[in-house]
Parts: C-alpha cells; structure tokens; sequence
C-alpha cells in the first residue's frame, strides 16, 4: 500500500510499504478518511528523535485519525463493517502492571502509532484492536474524529487538575494542544480559562471559541501574573495547565499561580528546566504531569456528540494525501494563525 514514510530525518516519501498486518478475531480492519499531522509527526520529520524514541527504519508517520471500518474480527461484538470510527493510537499489555494499575499510558510495552519502531497511519488502511476503536456519534465529522487524539491530552489534563465548578484557569501556549486543554478546562466547569501566547492571530482564534470565556493574553506585550492578579483581587488563578513546553514559560508557572492552586505540566521542554521550589511552596502548589492518557477517548466523544466541545474552528489546514510531504514542510514552518493541519485520504 501506499504509505507515508519517513526514510530517515528531514526525508519524507510517498512510496509502496508493507506492513505486516493480519485482522485477529478481536480487530478491525479501517478504512483511513482524515489523518492530523501532530507536534511529534513533525519533531520525527525533523529531528529522527523524541528522547529515546529513536528513528532507525522507515517509519510511516501519523497517529490522529479517523476512518470507516471494512472488516471486523469473528470475536467483535460492539462494531460493525460501515461504522464511522476514530482510533486510540496506543496499545498496552492488558497484564502488565501499569495496565492493572488503572494507568495503561504509562505501561513501558505501550505500543503507539508512529512511536520508533510502530509505523503510523498515513496509509489507506490499518488493522487496530477493536477495544481501541471508538464509533463516532452521527454528528461528529471524520476531521473532528482525527482531533479525538489531542483533546484527549487536554481532557486528561483536566481530570489530573481536578477542575471546580467556576474554577479561573491559565494555559500557557495557544498551539493545538493548549487549545484543546482550553476546551477541556470550559468543559470540566472552569468559569474562565486566561490564555497566554505570543502570536495574536492565535489568541484571536482562542478567544472566538467561547466568548466571553476565553481571555486572551499576548506575554509580548502583557504580564500574565499581573493580568491575573488584577482580575482576581490579586489571588490568582486556580489552576495553570502549561502547554507550551517552551522552558521560560515552565519554569514561570507559579507567578500568576493562586495559594493552593494546581499546575498540570502538559508541554515537554526540549531540555531540563530549572524550576523554583520555593515560588511553589510559598503557594503550597500542587504540581500535576501528564503523559498521553488513559481512556479518554469515550469521554472526549460524549462531549462532542452534545455540542459542548466543538472542535472545528482549530481545524485550519486540509491537504490531499497526495500532498503529504507538502503538507508536513508546512507544519514544520506553521504560519501564526494556523492550529492544526490534517491529511485527507483519497475516498
Ligand atoms: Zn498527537
């Protein structure tokens, strides 16, 4: 099949590739209709390398996606063959400790859609366990489907802060991730979500997404901690999600910070970040990380199937799957006022 395959850094190819798949009794085979290009697709094209995960074969990339099932295994009892899906990328051992433990995320044997050495999705098929193949409510498009992926990221953001009804909220970075964590935060019953970042249109976009809910807060030219203090009586916000893994904004988190208050590391620096202790003990700061999630994906679903997430506005750019290597030298360069980029396989 024709696939997208990244040969080695900085090297992409649309070019024949087998596999190796073969449909068990409890997977599906799917039909792929809309793949998103991810932060980590990108990082791979350009650098072969996400920390350990190391590039040493050819790899097809890919791993938000959404598709129509054209076969089930004898065993599938909940899917059916026309079922419109979208597909949690990480497969666990259902026995190792992590996955009994309740956090299958972390299990050191997950295997994850274009994670060396698992080939992604950018190809017109792929077979996937039926347990990690969710059906799509009727009113939820396939390119919405493809975003199931990052807003899971941001829902279980959410969840590890433990949103309060009325809660006022900080994400740091307004690329698709803190968008999402955004949604999420809105949706777990935060009043408010103060979003920083330093490209306007983006901000922009943010705040058209629930108006009058989302601030938008340029750092170029604005302090967030001060922002925050003057909108709260100088208390501060109660939870800040840091989403841009840029290491200035990391090791800043606990400025516009209330006493109490959570913070949910999202973003991965690209290096260590020093990080003050004091600044968070002052505040008795509880400090959060996240590593993918676990069982978002029927959740993520559920909010989307009632209208009180809507993802299509951070849907910017669409390209052919003729267009790929095109479509990924524009996500390796993106323009401030786009989110996200996704890939449409031919019908
Ligand atoms: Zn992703």
């Amino acid at each position: 099949m024709q696939a997208l395959v990244l040969e080695e850094t900085k090297r992409l190819t649309l070019r024949d590739i087998d596999p190796h798949e073969t449909l068990g009794p409890r997977d599906v085979r799917i039909k792929i209709h809309t793949v998103g290009i991810c932060g980590s697709d990108v990082h791979y094209y350009q650098h072969g390398k996400i920390g350990p995960f190391v590039v040493k074969a050819p790899m097809i990339l890919g791993h938000e996606a959404a598709g129509t099932l054209v076969e089930v295994g004898r065993d599938v009892k909940h899917l059916k063959v026309g079922d419109r899906v979208c597909m949690e990328p990480g497969i666990p051992d259902p026995n190792s400790k992590a996955s009994r433990l309740g956090m299958y995320n972390l299990d050191p044997a997950v295997r994850f859609w274009a994670t060396p050495p698992v080939h992604g999705i950018l190809r017109p098929t792929a077979v996937h366990p039926a347990d990690f193949t969710f059906k799509l409510p009727d009113n939820v498009s396939f390119a919405e489907g493809a975003m199931v992926e990052p807003l899971a990221v941001g829902m279980h953001a959410a969840t590890k802060a433990q949103v309060k009804p009325g809660d006022v909220a900080v994400v740091v970075g307004a690329g698709p991730i803190g968008m999402v964590t955004t949604l999420a935060a809105l949706a777990a019953g935060c009043a408010r979500v103060y979003i920083a970042d330093v490209q306007q249109p983006k901000l922009d976009l943010a705040a058209s997404l629930v108006p009058g809910a989302v601030v938008p807060v340029n750092v170029k030219s604005q302090n967030l901690g001060q922002v925050l203090r003057d909108a709260t009586d100088g208390w501060g916000a109660d939870i800040v999600f840091e989403a841009s893994g840029n290491e200035r904004a990391a090791a800043g988190v606990f400025d516009p910070l209330a006493p109490g208050g959570r913070v949910v590391f999202i973003g991965m620096p690209g290096a260590p970040v020093p990080i003050d202790i004091v600044a968070a003990q002052v505040k008795e700061a509880r400090i959060e990380t996240i590593f993918r999630y676990a069982h978002v994906y029927p959740r993520a679903l559920g909010l989307m199937g009632s209208g009180k997430i809507n993802l299509k506005p951070l849907i910017t750019n669409r390209f052919a799957f003729s267009e790929s290597v095109k479509a990924f030298d524009f996500a390796s360069n993106m323009p401030a006022d786009a989110v996200k980029a996704q890939i449409e396989m031919p019908v």
